[in-house]
């Protein structure tokens, strides 16, 4: 008579398998650190990290792979790495490919974060970097020389959503072999094709916050960075081993729940947010509104030219100069519907007042003291609107 295991060594070891066969909409969650192996030479057989075969749970599981792959596609590319941040995908892409010596071009519009590590993490490592003027593609190119390894883009950019000629800033990347990185949390794959700008014309890497539009939830953090070529991919893959970047199964399973609905509702929220954007431009308290699709806004015939009518649910404004930064301030505490906080693309509206003064090397064509960055949520235009009303009802000179 075979020896009966104690409780927890058949509950660890129980000889069930479910079934085979199994199909459903959604993927499986499967989490893991230990990945098992059949025996030991199966242990010792090589396994890369290419996403074809499993080893570690860091490396990789079922569920995060199908992410990868979906990515991937959305992006237009073919090798997606997931990093468990927007910033940790940003990171991972400058560490990845710069050397002490090397110099990298972030525009002046360029993600905070981005900025931040840029001027405050890399010169420990010899990197040096130059502030571009995203709408002044000669000024660009006068920057690019022989150190300069990589070129961040971002279409539109962060806060003052200026387009920039991608067409003409990735070119000059790709007369001098320079690699191009955009952060295309923005265009969120739906925008514009990242990959195919104009034909045989496009980035070299795109990089996504997953944390706004793919997950949709305002609940996980997440980043992407997606290429179409595999030596680069590889070299992006090396430091990513080492980053030691993980991902909790839980949250890669948000971002696959959210995919489906991600152009479903970038459209609707986009078709919100130009109706707001609009309104708000005709406001007499409103000096000016920041949105690609707007006639005035910086940079908006290159974003005509590029996006097919696609634009994500954020717009500033810029408020007439007898409103204050506290006047400002105040007008944003009154709102009822628009939380106060940061990130974007989730359920709820939100409004982050900003001093664009301290963030800015080369200077903005406007007073920069305080201007309003709105993300449009889900809500309905008509509650939205009246919230905004309300709100500029109880705005007072200075
Ligand atoms: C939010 C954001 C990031 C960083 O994403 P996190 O997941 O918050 O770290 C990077 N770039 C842009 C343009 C973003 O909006």
């Amino acid at each position: 008579m075979s020896r009966q295991r104690a409780i927890a060594t058949e509950q660890i070891h129980h000889a069930y398998r479910a079934p085979e066969g199994w199909e459903a909409v959604p993927v499986g969650v499967y989490k893991a650190s230990t990945v098992l192996f059949k025996n030991t030479a199966d242990l010792h057989k090589p396994r890369p990290r290419d996403g074809l075969s499993y080893r570690y749970g860091l490396h990789g599981t079922p569920t995060s792979y199908t992410l990868a792959a979906r990515i991937a596609s959305l992006e237009g590319g073919t090798h997606c790495l997931l990093t468990p941040s927007g910033l940790s995908a940003v990171t991972l892409v400058s560490m990845a490919l710069l050397r002490p010596g090397d110099e990298v071009l972030v525009p002046d519009n360029v993600y905070g974060q981005n900025r931040y590590l840029t001027e405050s993490w890399l010169p420990q490592f010899g990197i040096t970097h130059r502030v571009y003027d995203p709408l002044d593609v000669a000024g660009f190119k006068a920057l690019l020389s022989e150190k300069t390894r990589l070129v961040w883009l971002e279409a539109a950019g962060s806060i003052t959503l200026e387009f920039p000629d991608l067409l003409a800033l990735v070119a000059a990347c790709r007369e001098r072999s320079i690699v191009c990185a955009l952060d295309n949390t923005w265009g969120a794959g739906v925008a514009f094709k990242p990959f195919e700008l104009a034909p045989g014309l496009g980035v070299d890497i795109s990089m996504q916050a997953l944390t706004k539009y793919p997950s949709g939830g305002a609940d996980v953090l997440m980043g992407s960075v997606v290429t179409r070529d595999a030596a680069l991919h590889e070299r992006l893959n090396h430091a990513h081993e080492h980053l030691g970047y993980g991902l909790g199964q839980n949250d890669v399973e948000l971002v696959l729940r959210g995919l489906p609905s991600l152009e479903l509702r970038y459209r609707a929220q986009d078709a919100c947010t130009r109706a707001l954007a609009a309104w708000m431009a005709q406001r007499p308290e409103v000096a000016r509104v920041l949105h690609p699709a707007l006639p005035d806004s910086p940079g908006h015939a290159h974003w005509q030219a590029l996006s097919a009518g696609g634009a994500a649910c954020l717009f500033s404004v810029v408020f007439q100069p007898e409103y204050g930064p506290a006047e400002v301030d105040a007008f944003v505490d009154a709102l009822q519907l628009f939380g106060i906080g940061y990130s974007w693309a989730g359920p709820m509206s939100l409004a982050v007042p900003y001093d664009m003064r301290r963030s800015r090397n080369l200077g903005l064509p406007y007073p920069a003291e305080r201007i309003v960055r709105f993300a449009i949520g889900l809500e309905a235009e008509a509650d939205l609107r009246a919230d905004l009303a309300q709100a500029l009802s109880v705005l007072r000179p200075r």
